[in-house]
């Protein structure tokens, strides 16, 4: 996105000091999608800004939940399928799953295992990066699954938690930088 979106869409979105934890500056990008000039660039923008040739991946998978409000528009948009990322204990069986630390204690995500045929390409999507954990584990279902990870495309990438280097070589693009 060029300067004067990126401006329009930082204008959009909502910061919450102290939310869901103390200590957290949680940054609210739902303005955006109520924004129709908001979303139309927020699509274009993850659009242009692929981290990957668009032939060089075959599913979008979208991390839950706020990977989930935009993966699918994104996923039609480039001619791709999509695939959901869950919290632990939505899928039925049978589903692949891995922990991973957060600030306080533990979370899980978990992935269909049939959702990714053998040697399927993807792209990780989600709202934000902070410290990467939820990313990582993330790439590695897509990894026990037999599939392969082709980058990771964010809105908005939290400022020195160095979230990008947890990620590996991985290409990755992220619309906004945040402090
Ligand atoms: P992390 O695993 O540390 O990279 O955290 C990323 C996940 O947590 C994403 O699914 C985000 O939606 C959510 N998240 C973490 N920090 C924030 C924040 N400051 N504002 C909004 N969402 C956040």
């Amino acid at each position: 996105v060029d300067q004067a979106d990126a401006r329009y869409l930082v204008s959009l979105i909502r910061s919450i000091p102290d939310f869901p934890k103390p200590g957290i500056l949680f940054r609210d990008f739902m303005p955006v999608l109520a924004d129709p000039r908001g979303l139309r660039i927020m699509i274009n923008g993850l659009e242009a800004a692929l981290p990957v040739p668009v032939d060089s991946f075959d599913l979008v998978a979208g991390l839950e939940a706020r990977g989930f409000l935009f993966g699918p528009a994104l996923a039609s948009r480039l001619g791709k399928g999509f695939i959901a990322v869950r919290k632990a204990g939505k899928l039925p069986p049978e589903t692949v799953g891995e922990e991973y630390s957060l600030e306080y204690g533990t979370q899980r995500i978990e992935i269909e295992r049939s959702a990714i045929r053998p040697g399927q390409r993807v792209l990780v999507v989600d709202d934000l990066i902070a410290t990467g954990g939820t990313a990582k584990a993330a790439a590695d279902l897509i990894v026990a699954c037999g599939g392969k990870v082709s980058g990771f495309s964010f809105v908005m990438e939290l400022n020195g938690l160095n979230g990008v280097a947890a990620l590996g070589d991985h290409p990755t693009s992220s619309l906004l930088t945040m402090p």
